[in-house]
């Protein structure tokens, strides 16, 4: 499945959305959830998804729903940049295998960066159970510091 497919409803952000798969959740609202990658690319890496849309990819999302996440992803940078105070912060949106999308749900990472320090490879490596679970208590403790996103 690539560019171009049908969307299948067992994909894992898909069971994610159901309640069928966990996840590090640190923000929801009637139309996004927001929730930390297990392979980081970085210390912080966040994605973003609509819940109600289907679309696989950019080509396919749905104008409101495309509006929606972006909206709440510009709101949770803000956050994550307060939070964890990176040098930089990467957002990407990747469409189709080639492209380098492994999940067809359609998502946008958050990747905070640090000065001298490589990003880890793309959907490989998973961080530790502990580590993910200090960071979203971290981040759920900001936003709900702040009152919300
Ligand atoms: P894509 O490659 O499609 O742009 O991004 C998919 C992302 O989902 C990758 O960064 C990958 O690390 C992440 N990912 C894959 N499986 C899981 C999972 O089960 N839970 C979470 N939270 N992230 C996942």
């Amino acid at each position: 499945m690539s560019l171009h497919g049908q969307y299948d409803s067992r994909n894992i952000f898909a069971l994610i959305l159901n309640g069928d798969a966990p996840c590090y959740k640190i923000y929801e609202d009637e139309q996004v959830l927001a929730f930390l990658d297990v392979f980081p690319q970085s210390y912080g890496h966040t994605l973003v998804i609509p819940k109600s849309s289907q679309a696989r990819n950019i080509l396919e999302v749905e104008p409101a729903a495309l509006s929606a996440m972006m909206a709440a992803v510009q709101r949770l940078t803000r956050i994550i940049v307060d939070e964890l105070q990176p040098d930089g912060v990467q957002i990407a949106q990747f469409n189709g295998a080639a492209a380098g999308q492994t999940v067809y749900h359609i998502h946008m990472h958050i990747v905070p960066r640090w000065e001298g320090k490589e990003a880890s490879e793309h959907g490989r490596g998973k961080a530790e159970a502990q580590e993910l679970q200090a960071l979203q208590a971290r981040l759920v403790e900001r936003i709900s510091a702040q009152g919300g996103v």
